[in-house]
């Protein structure tokens, strides 16, 4: 979806060491009236140029008068506008639970960001933070969002997601599935997001000088679709890589087929959805067509090709009715590179 991604305003009164906008930063500052973000919405709205808003903003004045602020743009985009386009706002966990009820009515979205995964890390580093206070808002959303399903009121129809910022502390990629996961277990969350830390102007001495490697952030989006949708717990796939850290060079489900071969091939007619759902280069979606196409026939190798993306990521992990891969993937040792490259380069017999 295109949205309008903008700061109400960039001023703050925190001082979190990551954040461009702190407190302590020289950055030029500048700041949008609630007309001036509604006016702008609306223009690009019917110029087809988005689809919807997504509102943050530093805190200005007070976590409630700025959450206030927010909130009036989504009220005056709704009541004043008619506006029917899709809007999240980024709400503030020390604001009062009203405003935030008041925010949920308008907005299709609400987000709380965790920031960072750990107690100690958001002490360090953002000490204005509060691990329980955050904790404790997600909470307070997720039971509105339950209640206002049940009595079929609207208070934001699209959930609740999160923030984590990745790279800014020693936290590890298995340290942050497991949160994730933990979040979307608790608090019902929709969506986790990633975001690699990059490097500030003047910054702390605590931050480190480089941003993560490119490929964690996408590996990470990777894993967390493997918890949600696949039926991996954390453990499994951090233990795919080294040291609680995800391997880069491959993809996360690629990489614990890799580490448990013994587990290969699956046969594509008689494996249950679980163990078809760890097949690196299956899709939910093709194991799906699968499990219902043998209803009726016994799958040969044409016949997956015709049900999953692609068939030559697969050729070394099935077994079809008329296909067994010739090497037992124990004794491939070039497996991993080959499932390095990208997909349409692949050539594994
Ligand atoms: S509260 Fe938000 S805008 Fe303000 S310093 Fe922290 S991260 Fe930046």
């Amino acid at each position: 979806m295109s949205l309008l991604k903008i700061l109400l305003t960039n001023y703050c009164l925190f001082d979190c060491a990551y954040c461009i906008n702190r407190r302590s930063s020289n950055v030029e500052r500048a700041r949008f009236t609630v007309d001036e973000v509604v006016a702008l919405t609306v223009n690009f709205y019917k110029r087809n140029y988005i689809e919807g808003l997504f509102l943050s903003s530093g805190i200005v004045r007070s976590p409630d008068h700025t959450m206030e602020q927010m909130t009036l743009v989504a009220k005056k985009l709704r009541r004043e506008e008619g506006f029917a386009g899709y809007i999240h706002l980024k709400t503030i966990p020390e604001a009062s639970p009203w405003l935030i009820e008041q925010a949920g009515l308008f907005a299709d979205r609400l987000s709380i960001n965790l920031e960072l995964p750990s107690a100690e890390s958001l002490r360090s580093l953002a000490p204005e933070k509060d691990a329980g206070t955050i904790a404790g808002a997600m909470g307070q959303m997720h039971e509105r969002i339950a209640e206002a399903k049940e009595d079929r009121r609207r208070f934001s129809p699209a959930g609740q997601s999160t923030q984590i910022i990745v790279g800014a502390d020693a936290t590890t990629d298995a340290a942050l599935l497991t949160t994730s996961a933990a979040l979307y277990r608790d608090y019902g969350l929709r969506r986790v997001y990633y975001s690699a830390f990059s490097p500030i102007p003047a910054a702390s001495a605590v931050l480190p000088l480089k941003p993560p490697p490119l490929q964690r952030e996408n590996r990470l989006y990777q894993a967390d679709w493997l918890l949600r949708f696949y039926g991996f717990t954390p453990e499994e796939v951090a233990a795919s890589g080294e040291d609680g850290m995800l391997a880069l060079d491959v993809d996360p489900k690629s990489a614990w087929a890799l580490k448990n071969r013994g587990r290969f091939p699956v046969d594509v007619n008689t494996a249950d959805r679980e163990a078809l759902l760890r097949v690196p280069g299956l899709g939910a979606r093709s194991v799906d067509r699968i499990l219902a196409a043998r209803r009726h026939t016994r799958l040969k190798l044409a016949d997956v090709g015709r049900l999953a993306r692609s068939v030559k990521r697969l050729l070394p992990f099935l077994v079809a009715a008329d296909y067994r891969p010739p090497t037992a993937l124990a004794d491939k040792a070039e497996l991993r590179p080959q499932l390095a490259e990208a997909p349409a380069q692949l050539s594994l017999f």
